[in-house]
């Protein structure tokens, strides 16, 4: 993706008031990111741990969307596989992530949850550039550009709930 400025991005969001766009905490050297390496910026918010956020451009237009993690103990079954870009994760390293949803839907409680690479850097996982011992990709047969591809279209289908 294109770089963004500090404006661009809180001026993206969605599903959270001006004024918490304008307060929310931005990645750090934002200048220094590897843009052209980024299918998204993705980031947790380094002030508040239960707070993640992800900008992406969708039908030429930046759609920001302010991301919780749930509180509330799961005894559900957690994945451990990114809903985005399908890397296996240990551990922590996959985080349920909620949005709530735009407009009266999400004024009205309505959010939609999907597992993500905890980092939310799933377009460095998808290109080799980020792993750690315990991160592993399944062997594929897709090519590196069918799996940024994949990693969109998954991302779409999720701003598309987070918007209907
Ligand atoms: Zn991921």
């Amino acid at each position: 993706m294109r770089a963004l400025s500090e404006n661009e991005i809180r001026e993206s969001f969605v599903n959270c008031s001006k004024g918490e766009a304008r307060r929310l905490n931005l990645p750090r050297g934002l200048s220094e990111l590897p843009w052209e390496e980024l299918d998204f910026l993705g980031w947790r918010d380094p002030g508040a741990p239960d707070r993640g956020y992800l900008v992406a451009e969708r039908e030429g237009a930046l759609v920001g969307v302010t991301l919780r993690v749930p509180s509330v103990r799961r005894s559900l079954a957690k994945s451990n596989i990114c809903s985005l870009c399908v890397t296996v994760h240990a551990g922590s390293g996959v985080a349920l992530l909620t949005a709530r949803r735009a407009g009266v839907a999400g004024r009205e409680g309505n959010t939609v949850g999907n597992y993500v690479c905890a980092d939310l850097a799933c377009s460095l996982y998808v290109r080799g550039r980020k792993k750690s011992a315990l991160v592993s990709r399944p062997e594929e047969s897709l090519g590196l550009d069918e799996q940024i591809a994949r990693t969109v279209a998954n991302l779409d289908a999720f701003l598309a709930q987070v918007l209907a």
